[in-house]
């Protein structure tokens, strides 16, 4: 003991393997790794042999010194280990953004119309939003010569309320298709505090770095879409520490706000083995979606407070069968639902989208570019077979899945039922030219109508 602490040269220390603590005497020549670490032969080769079963390829690392050690050969000191691995942004120079690139938003809203039906507010919102987040990255990457804007453009992330099924994912995934820019759709249910099970809040630009495949340049002036933000809504009565409600939103404000974060590669998880990248969130688009259940009654709650004198009661009447009840939202009603005032904070514009009606869904069925009953025409025109749905079996089909209370998700699950016959018994016979879909088939008063070639 004494002898130790008179020894003050480090050197002199028999060197512990970091995992399974056996000393250099027993478990052979140590490696050293970044940060004063050490790891055995046997433990470093488990640490490799996990890493291949995850499917990562050795083969494109850079050249990594302990790799191909000889143990054998391994001279008394240690060798040199770089430090973990970084990867960097391409030096090839990428086309900086122009005014030219960003398309104006009656232009973007133009070819989002062709997919996303109805939802005209809120496409509007989006479009303007959208607009501007890529005017502010063209500023930001045009002022190089280092000068203070006295005007600085805030990031317009985007808060999307609506129900279940109203289009949210739907339109933020084709405005990305459009932009031609990355998206990455993560889920805020499995993102917790760092350090708990679950996601950490980086998860979220590791999953954008792999849809840019590993452009970090591409990754940075992407979009990433955080689903279910409402269930990170402030718990009302918690004892314990609340790791994924309050906790999420605090720790994502930073990456919001834009920051450099440091994400693995290849993996959503942290480990000493995984490459890292910096990624700057500065120029990313944030939109969290959520269906906001109970929104409504805090919103018509607040308003009918506000006119509980006089007229009130008429117009209370109003709110209650009002469908857009949705677009009064405003901080405060979002602050009772249980959403930080910081994190609204960094979402500065904030879209409805209304729930879908009948007529709605009936559109969505033949409208959109890729609208269902487009893609089964398509597939029996394939057996040159003509498909046609009577006006009348559309809308019994939107009446269906207007029960199901899934929006227009429950439209392919109501039509599948139907259409499995047909697109089993129609190729069973060459001579059928078409096949007419009426409402008394639908609702199991007869077959469909059949017409023969010629
Ligand atoms: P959510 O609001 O729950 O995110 P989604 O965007 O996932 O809903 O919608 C489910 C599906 O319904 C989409 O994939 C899309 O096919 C269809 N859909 C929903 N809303 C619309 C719409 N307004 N226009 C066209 N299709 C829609």
């Amino acid at each position: 003991m004494e002898d130790q602490n008179n020894n003050k040269d480090e050197g002199n220390y028999e060197k512990i393997c970091y995992i399974c603590h056996r000393s250099e005497s027993k478990a052979g020549p140590m490696i050293s790794m970044p940060g004063g670490m050490c790891l055995c032969r046997d433990c470093m080769q488990k640490a490799f042999d996990s890493l291949s079963k995850s499917g990562m390829d050795f083969s494109k690392l850079p050249p990594m010194p302990y790799m191909n050690l000889n143990f054998s050969d391994m001279p008394v000191q240690p060798v040199e280990i770089p430090k973990k691995q970084k990867i960097k942004k391409c030096s090839g120079k990428q086309p900086a953004l122009t005014m030219k690139d960003i398309p104006a938003p009656h232009q973007i809203k133009a070819k989002l119309d062709e997919y996303v039906i109805g939802q005209e507010k809120a496409k509007k919102a989006v479009c303007v939003a959208v607009y501007n987040h890529y005017k502010r990255a063209f500023l930001s990457g045009s002022k190089e010569d280092g000068k203070d804007e006295d005007v600085v453009i805030q990031k317009s992330n985007i808060l999307m309320v609506g129900p279940t099924g109203s289009g949210k994912t739907y339109l933020v995934k084709t405005l990305a298709k459009l932009l031609d820019v990355p998206l990455a759709i993560a889920d805020a249910t499995s993102l917790t505090e760092a350090g708990y099970i679950g996601d950490d809040i980086e998860s979220v630009v590791s999953k954008l770095l792999a849809a840019a495949d590993n452009d970090i340049e591409r990754a940075e002036k992407g979009i990433i879409f955080i689903d279910e933000i409402d269930k990170i809504a402030k718990k009302k009565q918690t004892t314990t520490r609340d790791v994924s409600g309050e906790s999420v939103q605090q720790e994502l404000l930073k990456l919001l706000e834009g920051s450099v974060v440091e994400v693995p590669v290849g993996s959503t998880q942290k480990n000493a083995m995984t490459p890292t990248a910096s990624v700057n969130t500065d120029n990313i688009l944030f939109i969290c979606g959520g269906a906001f259940p109970d929104l409504e009654d805090i919103i018509k709650e607040r308003l009918s407070k506000k006119t509980s004198m006089g007229f009130g009661s008429v117009l209370k009447d109003a709110y209650e069968r009002d469908p857009d009840i949705l677009s009064y939202v405003t901080g405060e009603d979002l602050r009772v639902f249980g959403m930080i005032p910081e994190f609204l904070g960094r979402l500065p514009v904030t879209v409805t989208l209304r729930g879908l009606d009948e007529e709605m869904l009936v559109r969505i069925l033949k409208e959109p570019r890729n609208a269902i009953i487009k893609q089964y025409e398509k597939l029996l025109a394939m057996d040159e077979v003509k498909l046609v749905f009577e006006d009348d079996a559309l809308e019994w089909i939107a009446k269906e899945a207007l029960k199901r209370g899934t929006g227009a998700r429950a439209l392919r699950a109501v039509l599948e039922e139907f259409m499995l016959d047909i697109m089993y018994e129609i190729p069973k016979d060459p001579n059928i030219g078409s096949v007419v879909v009426t409402r008394p088939y639908l609702e199991k008063n007869g077959g469909p109508l059949i017409r023969m070639r010629g």
